[in-house]
């Protein structure tokens, strides 16, 4: 999107309401969005809020997200994206600094003197998936695809870093974060070893996530946990190999390894308490290669998630002992590793989520915030951020019924898709409600003099 694309407005939203249905371009998504945002979204002043701001410019944020899903790239390998990111923040007047965490992109927006600031988040990876979609936006990579919708976050800050610098209506300093590498690789880490922190300094950091299941036009908000810790361990067993006839000549690696799937069970079950949440999955089991020959060894991999450092301590505690036992019992060698990597909780400040739910509440009404939502047990290096500043990561609803939904964004029938699924799409439709949430929250946290909203 360009300076121009943006439906040819004259600068300033501060001004008369006008028919909200035509300024959403000419995207079929419009009469969608004017439905789920209805007259309850705009302001009772009969201004021009954020959410009328953000359809002027859906047309142009759709472009932006569909060319990203037909390009995309994994972590750390983000050039295109980051290229893409950079010439749209250069063309706005945003000043951008390119390279940090390797391919990271950070843009700093200034206005008034107040030395306030604040930080929004986009990730902008994608996944080695392959996509099976079939839409003309599918991605043009085999074995690479945005199935997380990384795609439409970046596109909806680019749309609230569009709004906001035309209109420059806040007093302090907001960083666009494009944050490369989300997907196990770190990359949250990789900016703050890079003195995210340090250059632009910031009093709170904040994102968001899109979350299928929740219906477009909601959002969610967790006032302290809201994505699980994970870590990643390997399991390797050695045995002695031997004549599937004459076990007793052998020690047998996949009946100690089958022994130790069912014992790690016996963790969250009977080791942790039972009110504190955790899952142990072992996920990888790999042993032998005919029929009729014991293996000499077995090579196993799983993850633990929970809430606390002292659960997952607590958990791996258990697991030592369960492999040093088992393999006591069974005759065979067997080895566990905790690799590097893992990432902490997500755990919200509360007076930042609170933030959170009232700029969601002023787009979207506030009987659409929820803010009793289970927490998830995926996890999100946003994480990392949380562990140096306050701030909050909330969800936005990318759709309850993905078919009616996109159907009406001019795309195939497809189904309800989940996260990280070969058949996920972002919901292009809830583009305008994420821009403008940005642009709210910013308004909200950054006033100019005499506009406080937080007292
Ligand atoms: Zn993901
Ligand atoms: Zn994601």
């Amino acid at each position: 999107m360009l300076p121009s694309e943006d439906g040819g407005r004259a600068s300033g939203s501060r001004r008369a309401r006008q028919s909200s249905v035509a300024a959403c371009g000419n995207c079929a998504a419009r009469s969608y969005i004017a439905k789920l945002t209805a007259l309850a979204f705009l302001s009772p002043h009969g201004l021009m809020t954020p959410l009328d701001d953000a359809r002027q410019i859906h047309t142009a944020l759709q472009d932006i997200r569909r060319d990203l899903h037909a390009h995309p790239e994994l972590a750390f390998s983000e050039t295109r994206t980051a290229d893409a990111v950079s010439a749209r923040l250069d063309a706005w007047g945003i000043e951008t600094c390119r390279g940090l965490g390797r391919t990271g992109v950070v843009g700093a927006l200034r206005a008034g003197g107040s030395e306030r600031a604040i930080g929004l988040r986009a990730d902008m990876d994608a996944l080695p998936i392959t996509e099976t979609n079939r839409f003309t936006h599918r991605s043009l990579h085999e074995g690479r695809m945005h199935a997380c919708g990384h795609d439409g976050h970046t596109a909806m800050l680019l749309g609230a870093a569009r709004l906001l610098a035309r209109e420059r209506d806040f007093d302090g300093t907001v960083y666009l974060v494009f944050q490369p590498g989300e997907e196990g690789a770190g990359g949250a880490r990789a900016m703050i070893e890079d003195g995210l922190f340090k250059r632009f300094p910031m009093d709170a950091i904040y994102g968001m996530h899109n979350w299928p299941g929740l219906p477009a036009g909601h959002f969610a908000v967790h006032a302290g946990p809201v994505m699980a810790g994970t870590d990643r361990f390997d399991i390797h067993i050695e045995g002695v190999g031997g004549h599937a006839a004459m076990p007793h000549l052998s020690a047998d690696p996949v009946l100690a390894g089958a022994a130790l799937v069912q014992a790690a069970q016996s963790i969250v079950s009977r080791s942790l308490d039972p009110l504190d949440a955790a899952v142990v999955s072992l996920t990888c089991f790999h042993a032998g290669d005919t029929f009729n020959v014991l293996p000499e060894r077995a090579e196993l991999s799983g993850t633990l998630r929970g809430f606390s450092a002292a659960v997952r301590e607590k958990a791996f505690e258990r697991l030592r002992s369960l492999c040093a036992g088992i393999g006591e019992t069974f005759g065979v060698q067997i080895t566990f590793d905790l690799l590097p990597g893992g990432y902490p909780p997500t755990i919200n400040t509360a007076a930042e989520a609170a933030h959170c739910a009232e700029a969601a509440s002023a787009i979207a009404g506030r009987e659409n915030v929820h803010t009793s939502e289970r927490p998830s047990m995926g996890a999100e290096d946003f994480a990392f951020y949380l562990s140096h500043k306050p701030g909050a990561y909330i969800w936005i609803g990318n759709g309850l019924t993905a078919i009616a939904e996109h159907a009406l964004a001019g795309c195939e029938r497809r189904g309800s898709v989940a996260l990280h699924n070969a058949a996920y799409d972002f919901n292009d439709c809830i583009l305008p409600i994420g821009a403008a949430y940005w642009v709210e929250l910013v308004r909200r946290l950054l006033p100019r003099r005499g506009e406080a909203q937080y007292p």
